[in-house]
Order: structure tokens, then sequence, then C-alpha cells
């Protein structure tokens, strides 16, 4: 029998480890704990439908928050877990577990209230399934309804880390004296998930993308958009750019901050029942950070000076063999100096 192209994707989430990870990193779940905990006024005798509830810990708070119906729907293995899962916690009379892709699978009622879903994926749009939440949203969501998450921002901050690029570049020029470049192949071509530490970022972050849960459209997901960074200190060499995320969550569908204004509120140190960042000033999370490190062989370093400008451009396009993986396109320019280059990185 011929493979499901996305079987392998949903076969990712048929194992215990993955939900572990999602459930122990406490800034992502306690993040919907309290969004939904505070405002159950929001979920009391709510229809809310569960999208992607793996385990179903978003069904269960949402039981918890007084909602009169859930929908918990997961096209991995990981559904039967849940449905056990509900079951022990006696809330079967509330949850129902659906088995299948939310494009196909047949829901009980017409319409809902709420759609709660844990979507993000690395530098926020890895695994396109916010694809799925956007056409949940326009088959299913009511008029006024709400979307939990509502807000996601994209960040881009500047970033000296010679300590990195040792232990990962330039070691590999020399190991026990032998020539060994081949063995970093990719580290310039893929984007690295890594913790990046708040003292390599070397200028304040910029918010380069929002997206409005209630109005993105699918075409919305592969953008270019620029932005402009100043160094907040002296370096050696630009060594990368770091591209993280925030989420907020909204009591309103209609509440809604521009990017900018957000930005200025809560800079990128976004923590609290509302919102969490995945960036380097937070506590860190499973999504870390996505590093792109520059090429110093094609755009060899300099030293640039505290308040040197960048300008820059980011390009996200869908990888064109496999939709949920990513592309992202650097380009920078720092004003009035030689420093520049493009490169393009693969999320894979
Ligand atoms: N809500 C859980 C799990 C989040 S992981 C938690 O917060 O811990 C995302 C889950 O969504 C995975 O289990 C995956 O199988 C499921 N998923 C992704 N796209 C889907 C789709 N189109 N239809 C149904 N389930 C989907």
């Amino acid at each position: 029998p011929s493979k499901d192209p996305d079987a392998f994707y949903f076969e990712s989430y048929a194992y215990n480890t993955i939900h572990q990870t999602m459930l122990q990193d406490s800034v992502r779940t306690d993040a919907y704990r309290d969004f939904i905990y505070t405002n159950k006024h929001l979920f009391a005798g709510k229809t809310v439908l569960d999208l992607g509830c793996g385990t179903g810990i978003l069904s269960l708070f949402c039981f918890r928050a007084g909602a009169a119906r859930v929908l918990a729907v997961d096209n991995s293995d990981i559904i039967d877990r849940a449905r056990a899962i509900v079951h022990a916690n006696g809330v079967g009379g509330v949850v129902s577990c659906l088995r299948g892709r939310i494009e196909e699978v047949v829901l009980p009622v017409q319409k809902v209230d709420v759609i709660v879903s844990e979507w993000m994926g690395y530098c926020l749009l890895y695994e396109a399934m916010l694809d799925s939440v956007l056409w949940a949203r326009d088959r299913y969501l009511k008029d006024g309804g709400l979307m939990v998450p509502s807000q996601c921002t994209l960040r881009v901050a500047p970033v000296a880390d010679p300590e990195w690029v040792g232990a990962n570049v330039t070691f590999w020029r020399d190991v026990y004296g032998f020539e060994m470049g081949e063995m970093m192949e990719g580290v310039h071509e893929d984007v690295v998930v890594r913790r990046v530490e708040p003292e390599v970022v070397v200028g304040r972050s910029q918010a380069f993308k929002l997206l409005e849960l209630r109005t993105i459209r699918k075409e919305d997901l592969t953008f270019m958009e620029n932005f402009e960074v100043e160094l907040d200190r002296d370096i050696d060499a630009l060594d990368g750019w770091a591209i993280w995320f925030d989420t907020f969550f909204l009591t309103s569908p209609y509440e809604a901050i521009d990017g900018e204004a957000r930005a200025e509120k809560w800079g990128s140190r976004v923590d609290g029942s509302n919102a969490f960042t995945t960036g380097p000033d937070g506590r860190e999370t499973h999504w870390q950070s996505g590093f792109m490190a520059i090429d110093h062989v094609r755009s060899p370093g300099q030293p640039l000076q505290k308040g040197q400008k960048i300008n820059g451009s980011v390009e996200y396009r869908r990888r064109k063999d496999n939709e949920r993986e990513l592309e992202i396109e650097m380009a920078w320019e720092a004003v009035g100096s030689s420093e520049k280059g493009s490169q393009c990185f693969i999320m894979r």
C-alpha cells in the first residue's frame, strides 16, 4: 500500500517522548493553562475544538474551565492514549476524542465557539500545522469565536557568538591537525535549533511579522519582510541571526495590538499568563531559537561598532519537495560598511 505523504508527520506524534517534551515545557504548557484558568468565562458552557489534542491536555484544561463540550481531534495514534486519559479522568461525558485529520474527520457539530490548538513549530511555521488551524477556523469557528492562542509575532536579532563559531566551524578546520571541513556540512545551510543565550544577542530584536489568527490566510504564511536592527555593542564579527516567536492569548477575538505597539509594550520580554516568548530573554522552551550562521568564507566577518545599523530582510518559503519544511532567506547590509550578505537556510 502506498504511504500517505503525511504519514511520517503523524507518526512522529505517535510516541510518548515528544508529548512528554511538550508537557514538560512549562513555559508552553503553563501559558495555555494560565490563560484558560484565568479566563474560565470564555470557556464555561462553550463548545471547544482542540485541534491536534495529543495527550488531551488542552481539552482537560478546557473541561476544568467549565466547557460544555470539547471535541479533541488528532490524526496520530496518540489519540488512543488521549481517549484512555479522558476516561481515566472521568471526563468522557464532556470530552470526545476523534481520530482523523481535521480536514477529513466528521465533527458532530456545525460550529464551535473556541478553537484551541498548539500548532507552533520551530521558527513558528515549520510543520505547517497552522494551515490546518486556519482551515478549521474557516470551516468551524462561529462568527466572533475565539482562537486560542490569538496572535504570534516573529522576531529577528543579530548574533555575535565566537564561541559557537569556534566549536562548530573553526573546530573542523583543524581536528588534531587534520582538515575536517567535510563534517560541518549544513552549518551554513541549515537553520540550527539551539538555545541562544541573551549574552550573544548584540542588538534589540525586531518583530518582522505579526500573525493574527483570526484573519491571517494561508497565502500570508509565505512572505518577505524587511527589518532594521542596531548593534548595542562593538563586535569582532556578525556571526548570524536568531529567529524566534512570541505567542499572545487575547480574551476577545477583536482585541488586537499591532506589531510595533506590541513590541513597545512587551519588548522581547514576554512572560505572564497571557503571553510567552521563546526568545533568549525568556526561560528556555523546547522550540529554542532558529540560528542561522553566517558563512565567513562568503561574507568575511569584520569588526562593527556599537550604534551600527543593519538593514535586512527575511523571506519565508515552503520547500518544494516537502511543504511542511521551511526555507528562510536572510539578506543584510550594514549601513555605510562593506558588511553584507545573503544566505538561504533550510529548516528540515
Ligand atoms: N495539544 C497537545 C499536542 C500538540 S502537538 C499538547 O498541547 O500537548 C500537535 C498535534 O497535532 C500532534 O499530535 C499532531 O498529530 C496533531 N495534528 C497536526 N495536524 C493535524 C491535523 N491536520 N488533523 C489532526 N491532528 C493534527
